[in-house]
């Protein structure tokens, strides 16, 4: 049967069309077989109708054939129901759609879990190999908008500050943050390798010597690190940078960011302003530098309890014995700590300007001021036992570049993954990412890592050396 063309209705604004015709695109969600009437309920990104096929054999002859997760395109007219039959708070409970065409844009097999279950307590390798069906989930589609509005609303905030959004490489040289690096090898040169950022630390630092003054980046940031609930090897942030300002302005800057988006979202924030809390007055009551002060109350409102950590000490003791960074080395120490970093002494007792921001027991973000003078992290990287030579080799790009006049400067990054879980609730970084990792770290949908073609490794001047634990 040809249909006659008419623009597609979303099936959310299906409400707003009563009396009239209407084409909807969407899927099967279920249908029932009632022999002489078919109900099925059609689902589109917008919302879910409940449809019922009556009276034209031709229409019910094919709505019979329906099953869940086949793609159609209908047309019917939207009925108002009967007073009785009115669901009370459900998008399209006031209507029903009288279908009075259905054409079949593709068929579905019977998907391997059901859509409409939301996936609580499914199999997560299943889920994961067969993302894209778990994504059409209430539940993960939900999430997704939630992580798109939150990102939009942030930027938005930022760019109508008079930031610029300036992108950095991913092939790069390591970012220390205190993980291991990914590394990809270079086929124009056999046996170096690039790191892949573990931050762009470095880039947004040298934007800001390069007079931008104000930066953002919604940023992938990658680490080889030992997978857990809220840590994946992606993550995205919300990374930004500051020039001419002070701790606390940055701090100001991001906690009328994160209030006005997540009100606008409709979330309640417990405390405003965030209070702030030192290091050491967090471990002494919390024993940990990230806590939750939400009552239980708290918790089943969904309230969002945000709080700032401040003067963390600089540094700490490696298992070796050595010293190294707590957060990030370009940091610049508080400023009656400068003396004895350049000095090298008192080191246990050097504060740094770090800034950590917390929310629900999380760590939601971090930044410091950073050291603008090159001594100052040329000083750093000497507490750390680096020789001048090290020193040269690991940061020498940016003594360099610091140099000629870079201004005072600070920033922070904001995880996008940690912040979208306690705005939805979800326990799991992995349900807050389109396609994660699973716990073993092998991609979703795809067979990653995998092993590389012979040729390819050539290419690379690689060879791989049998390991201990390789089978046969
Ligand atoms: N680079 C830091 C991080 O990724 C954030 C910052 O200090 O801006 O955690």
């Amino acid at each position: 049967m040809q249909m006659k063309f008419m623009e597609r209705t979303l099936i959310g604004d299906l409400s707003s069309k009563k009396g009239e015709e209407v084409q909807i695109k969407g899927w099967i969600s279920v249908s029932r077989d009632q022999s002489k009437m078919v109900f099925c309920d059609v689902r589109d990104r917008s919302g879910k109708v409940q449809g019922v096929v009556f009276g034209k054999p031709e229409v019910l002859e094919i709505a019979k054939t329906l099953k869940s997760e086949y793609v159609v395109s209908m047309t019917g007219m939207v009925n108002t129901r009967p007073e009785k039959a009115i669901k009370e708070g459900v998008v399209n409970g006031d209507i029903e759609l009288e279908i009075t065409g259905i054409t079949i844009l593709n068929a579905a097999e019977t998907p391997p879990f059901d859509i409409m279950e939301n996936s609580y307590g499914k199999d997560e390798e299943v889920r994961l190999k067969h993302r894209s069906l778990d994504l059409r989930t209430e539940r993960m589609q939900r999430n997704m908008k939630i992580r798109s509005q939150f990102v939009k609303k942030c930027r938005d905030f930022l760019m109508n500050r008079d930031f610029t959004e300036i992108e950095t490489p991913l092939l790069t040289e390591s970012t220390p943050e205190g993980s291991r690096d990914f590394v990809v090898p270079s086929r124009h040169n056999p046996g170096k390798f690039y790191a892949l950022p573990q931050s762009p630390q470095q880039y947004k630092q040298l934007l800001m010597n390069a007079g931008f003054e104000r930066y953002v980046q919604i940023a992938r940031a990658i680490r080889d690190e030992d997978l857990r609930a809220d840590r994946g090897y992606e993550h995205t942030q919300i990374d930004v940078e500051m020039s001419f300002v002070e701790r606390d302005e940055v701090m100001a800057i991001i906690e009328e960011m994160i209030i006005s988006t997540v009100e606008e979202m409709g979330y309640e924030v417990k405390q405003k302003p965030f209070p702030k809390v030192t290091y050491a007055e967090s471990m002494k009551k919390y024993g940990a530098d990230k806590f939750d002060m939400r009552t239980q109350e708290d918790k089943e409102n969904g309230i969002l309890a945000y709080a700032w950590v401040i003067d963390f000490p600089f540094f700490e003791k490696t298992d070796k014995g050595d010293w190294t960074f707590t957060h990030n080395p370009f940091s610049m120490p508080k400023a009656e700590f400068i003396d004895d970093v350049l000095k090298g002494e008192n080191i246990e007792n050097i504060l740094t300007t770090q800034y950590d921001l917390v929310c629900n027991g999380f760590e939601a973000g971090g930044g410091s001021i950073r050291a603008h003078k090159p001594e100052i992290i040329r000083a750093v990287y000497k507490v750390m036992g680096n020789t001048d030579e090290e020193i040269e080799d690991k940061v020498g790009h940016m003594l360099e570049a610091f140099k000629y006049g870079t201004p005072p400067h600070g920033g922070i990054a904001l995880g996008v993954e940690r912040n979208v879980m306690n705005l939805t609730g979800e326990e799991s970084l992995r349900e807050v990412q389109a396609f994660p990792m699973t716990r073993k770290g092998q991609t979703s949908v795809m067979n990653a890592p995998k092993a590389l073609a012979p040729e390819q490794l050539v290419e690379l001047g690689l060879s791989i050396k049998k390991l201990d634990n390789d089978k046969d």
